[in-house]
């Protein structure tokens, strides 16, 4: 299988190539060269199939020759081994039609475990048989990098170093991020926001000197691998609600654009996906997108979804190259603009994007509102991201079954869902003494200069 970048400008690479350089050398992120479906009867067989199984037969035609069927298959059965359900991604019942869709039960209790897990296991058997080493650099608003550090701790082949905005992540965030113990890991608090950490990444990837000296290797949601994985629980959720048989829709607290462009894999290969709605916090811009045509960054706001506090949406790259009939010089000229402040999406993307994409927001009252009134209706407690979701998909709901990512559990977000409903919600018993180990984090400027420098002198690999 081959990988093209968004921008047209760079080597096509393998499954194994593109996964472990992450970002594109002419800045474009990869995709697949063509998107490979399943038959009817494939979708159907998948129903009631541990999440593993389904797994393996949704991701296998997109690795290509990189591993063994019986390589993969190892790889899948390691990664979800560490999940605290047995259903890896259960369905909850919200309402007549309305289905929440538990992404929360990993490590470090958000969706993110999903893709990292994964990735973890899938560099360890590609470095070890290359003999390699990498250093990962990644930017995270707070899930990325905790999911990425506990996948990645203790593996000899990697040194991982995690930028995140210095005071804007909880503290459950902070600390899955700062204490572990092993030496191949490392946290960066960084002075400035989410959107500064991604741009410094970025800079880093295409600073091509220190990329190579370092191997750098990229692990955001940028890395196709990591798309790749969230594409599973699509197929997995959908089949348990009568999918290839039945339509239905997803609604997804997004953004960085990640997990609901899975989703608009899932359909690509094949999935019966009616609507797949992005629910944004405050920092709307993917909403005023898909609404007007206009993508111009603002401000990022603050709020009690941090993970949703982002103004440049990386992967909208990859939905807009597809609305742009992969033209990469086309989207190469679009992030030109973006650079300089925001672009127009052209009145032709802009319907390709309508005919599987809607938009919905939700403030900061409702986000609470919406917590509030769920417990009180279902039992069920929100962390607010997943509030987000549920709130813009209560709008919009059809007759078809809608099925609400919850991206992350409520004790990860503790203080927004004591604020909403008066009591703290526990921490799962296997992380109950995360509050009591010491932290072990190095503040740093928003600088490239001093970035590079504190990576170099830190390597161990
Ligand atoms: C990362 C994250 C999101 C946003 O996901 P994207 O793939 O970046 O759109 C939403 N909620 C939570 C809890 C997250 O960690």
């Amino acid at each position: 299988m081959d990988y093209i970048s968004t921008r047209g400008a760079a080597p096509v690479l393998s499954f194994e190539e593109a996964m472990l350089t992450g970002l594109a050398r002419d800045g474009g992120l990869y995709v697949p060269a063509t998107v490979p479906s399943l038959s009817e009867a494939d979708i159907a067989a998948l129903a009631g199939l541990p999440y593993e199984e389904v797994a393996f037969r949704v991701m296998r035609p997109f690795v290509g020759d990189t591993f063994t069927d019986s390589e993969f298959g190892e790889i899948i059965e390691k990664a979800y081994a560490s999940f605290g359900h047995d259903a890896r991604a259960p369905l909850v019942q919200l309402g007549p039609n309305h289905h929440l869709l538990e992404l929360f039960h990993g490590p470090t209790l958000a969706f993110k475990d999903f893709a990292m897990q994964l990735i973890g296991q899938l560099f360890q058997v590609a470095l070890e048989r290359r003999g390699e080493k990498v250093t990962i650099v990644g930017a995270t608003s707070g899930d990325t990098g905790s999911a990425a550090i506990e996948a990645f701790r203790g593996l000899d082949a990697v040194d991982v170093f995690i930028l995140y905005p210095h005071g804007r992540v909880s503290e459950v965030q902070r600390r899955q991020m700062t204490t572990p113990v092993e030496s191949n890991v490392h946290a960066l608090a960084v002075d400035g926001t989410f959107d500064d950490c991604q741009a410094k990444l970025k800079d880093m990837f295409n600073h091509f000197d220190f990329r190579d000296e370092v191997r750098l290797a990229g692990v955001n949601s940028i890395n196709w691998a990591r798309v790749l994985a969230q594409v599973v629980y699509y197929f997995s959720s959908a089949t348990a609600l009568g999918a290839p048989y039945r339509e239905v829709s997803f609604t997804v607290p997004t953004g960085n654009f990640g997990d609901i462009f899975a989703g608009y894999i899932a359909k690509k290969m094949g999935l019966p996906i009616k609507r797949l709605i992005v629910a944004t916090n405050r920092n709307d811009i993917l909403h005023r997108a898909l609404s007007t045509g206009d993508y111009t960054t603002g401000e990022v706001h603050p709020t009690i979804t941090p993970s949703m506090d982002i103004q440049v949406s990386s992967n909208f790259e990859r939905a807009l190259f597809d609305a742009y009939d992969r033209d990469g010089g086309a989207v190469a000229q679009l992030m030109t603009e973006l650079k300089e402040g925001g672009f127009h999406i052209s009145q032709g993307a802009l319907q390709g994007l309508r005919e599987h994409f809607g938009s919905g927001r939700s403030d900061e009252h409702e986000t609470s509102q919406t917590i509030t009134d769920m417990f009180t209706r279902t039992g069920e407690i929100l962390c607010p991201h997943s509030a987000v979701g549920v709130k813009v998909a209560n709008d919009v709901l059809g007759p078809e079954p809608m099925i609400t990512l919850a991206t992350a559990h409520p004790a990860k977000f503790p203080d927004a869902v004591e604020a909403a409903m008066g009591s703290r919600p526990p921490l799962p018993p296997r992380m109950a003494d995360l509050y009591e180990r010491s932290e072990r984090v190095t503040r740093v400027e928003n600088d490239l200069d001093a970035l590079e420098t504190l990576i170099r002198s830190r390597r161990t690999a």
